[in-house]
């Protein structure tokens, strides 16, 4: 029996390890946490009962995956929970509102309503082709041609130029904010290509959370892969793949973590890993807020997900900055706030609000004040409810998951380059030259989010390369 080790635990971690399960090979997740999830885990960060996601916390990426779509996870308790609205965008003029229906949506931007659904609409008609296209390695074969082209369209132009199809600064910016979290420059060549994807996956499955966390995610995926005979090892961090012993080594980590785990990598492939850039950090805040927040505009207390950090001009200059080492005036900030359709996340009245603001990689600075100040803009009085804070910069993400160097929530910054050759181009990109290692990491195609298809296309180059 063909035997592998799957280094790492996070989403796509467990999606590799069930995938060569299935295949029937024999596979031992290894992971350096005491916990298993990586990105996807949910804890008691500040108060007993109050459960906050660690990291990923809405999930388009995982509700559009035709991977975990194919594991019918609901079987293992999963739930999907969605919000009436899922993005709100406050400005001076008003909130920009998207919800799942493309209808209301575009009603809700007036005069800029045609033209989200111009643009989306023929996407999330096709979502099934679209995902199936673009979660696989760039510049491999197309499945769908067409849906490709259409993609390709939309994706090509940077953010700040597509932004211009929009005639009023709510719609810009209602694109713009769902734009951002590409966490990078939106004047650059296909800075558009996340929020192309973001928006078809928000209008064909929506933002949702999973029920108790990102935490219940991991907690399905770990019951497929244990019902399949695999094994899990935690608090066991790996120093070298000569340790592990397994025919099959498939490692989540960037290539520069996984320069120092892998003896022999050939010239080529190690200059092209070594290459391969973070992009900027990212600055956490939990709050534990009694009560509710007391946002300005009561639209934005049924949003799933806020944006903060104005228009799509001011959102654009702030990114640029923090890709050039400079800390915004206004960084683009983050806000969800699950307990609004999941109670099981409050105790005693105490709600959890997850933050975080676009930071410069490994930026040491203490932020706290400046976005407690940009959330204290849209919900006066929220300062005196908070009952409960935990923080962690860059330097702190880094320690709680080796995967985020230099506070890199994304696996490795998302430039025309990085998306072209993640870490190196086409089919083979996941491969390390040496017989039987892989990265199957957020720093390989499809990137950064929870999906788990970095994982999965991995697992399946590496079976190819098996003769399976
Ligand atoms: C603050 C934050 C917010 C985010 N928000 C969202 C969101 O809302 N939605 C979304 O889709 N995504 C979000 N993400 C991104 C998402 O969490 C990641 O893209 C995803 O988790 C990547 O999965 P992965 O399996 O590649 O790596 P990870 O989930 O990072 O897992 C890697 C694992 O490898 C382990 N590891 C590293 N080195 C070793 C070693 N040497 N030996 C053993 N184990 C090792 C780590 O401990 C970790 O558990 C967010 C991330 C962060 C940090």
């Amino acid at each position: 029996m063909t035997t592998a080790t799957v280094v790492g635990s996070g989403p796509n971690g467990l999606a590799a390890a069930i995938r060569l399960a299935q295949a029937g090979v024999s596979v031992t997740v290894v992971e350096a946490a005491d916990v298993v999830g990586g990105g996807a885990r949910t804890s008691e960060l500040t108060l007993p009962g109050v459960l906050h996601d660690d990291c990923s916390t809405a999930m388009p990426g995982a509700v559009a995956s035709p991977f975990f779509r194919s594991l019918d996870l609901e079987r293992h308790g999963l739930r999907w929970l969605h919000h009436d609205i899922t993005v709100a965008h406050p400005l001076d003029s008003g909130t920009a509102l998207v919800r799942r229906d493309l209808d209301r949506t575009a009603a809700g931007l007036g005069s800029d309503g045609g033209t989200w659904r111009r643009l989306f609409e023929p996407l999330a008609a096709d979502a099934d082709a679209v995902f199936d296209t673009v979660f696989r390695p760039v510049l491999s074969v197309p499945r769908h041609p067409v849906a490709l082209a259409r993609v390709g369209l939309r994706s090509a132009a940077p953010a700040t130029l597509l932004a211009r199809l929009f005639r009023t600064p709510t719609g810009a910016a209602a694109f713009g904010g769902i734009a951002a979290h590409l966490i990078g420059d939106l004047r650059a060549p296909l800075s558009s290509s996340v929020a192309t994807m973001l928006t078809t996956a928000l209008h064909a499955h929506g933002w949702p959370f999973p029920a108790g966390g990102a935490g219940s995610l991991t907690a399905a995926l770990v019951a497929e892969f244990t019902e399949l005979g695999g094994r899990i090892e935690t608090g066991r961090r790996v120093k070298s793949v000569d340790e592990l012993g397994t025919e099959l080594v498939l490692l989540t980590v960037p290539p520069r973590a996984a320069l120092a785990l892998v003896p022999h990598v050939p010239v080529g492939v190690r200059r092209a890993w070594r290459r391969f850039r973070p992009g900027p950090g990212a600055y956490k805040l939990d709050l534990a807020v009694a009560g509710d927040v007391p946002w300005r505009d009561p639209d934005i207390g049924r949003a799933g997900v806020v944006h903060l950090g104005g228009t799509i001009a001011e959102i654009a200059r702030a990114e640029a900055d923090i890709v050039r080492g400079r800390m915004p005036e206004r960084p683009f900030t983050l806000v969800t706030q699950p307990h609004v359709v999941d109670p099981s996340r409050s105790a005693n009245g105490v709600n959890p609000l997850w933050v975080y603001a676009h930071v410069p990689n490994g930026w040491p600075g203490d932020e706290t004040e400046r976005v407690l100040g940009m959330l204290e803009e849209q919900a006066p009085g929220l300062r005196d409810r908070i009952v409960g804070m935990h923080v962690r910069g860059p330097a702190a993400l880094e320690e709680h998951n080796a995967a985020y160097l230099g506070g890199d929530i994304g696996g490795g910054a998302v430039t025309v380059r990085q998306i072209l050759a993640r870490p190196r181009a086409g089919e083979r990109g996941y491969a390390s030259g040496v017989r039987g290692v892989y990265l199957a990491g957020a720093s390989t195609s499809p990137a950064g989010g929870v999906h788990g298809m970095c994982g999965v296309n991995a697992a399946e180059l590496a079976l190819r390369d098996l003769g399976r």
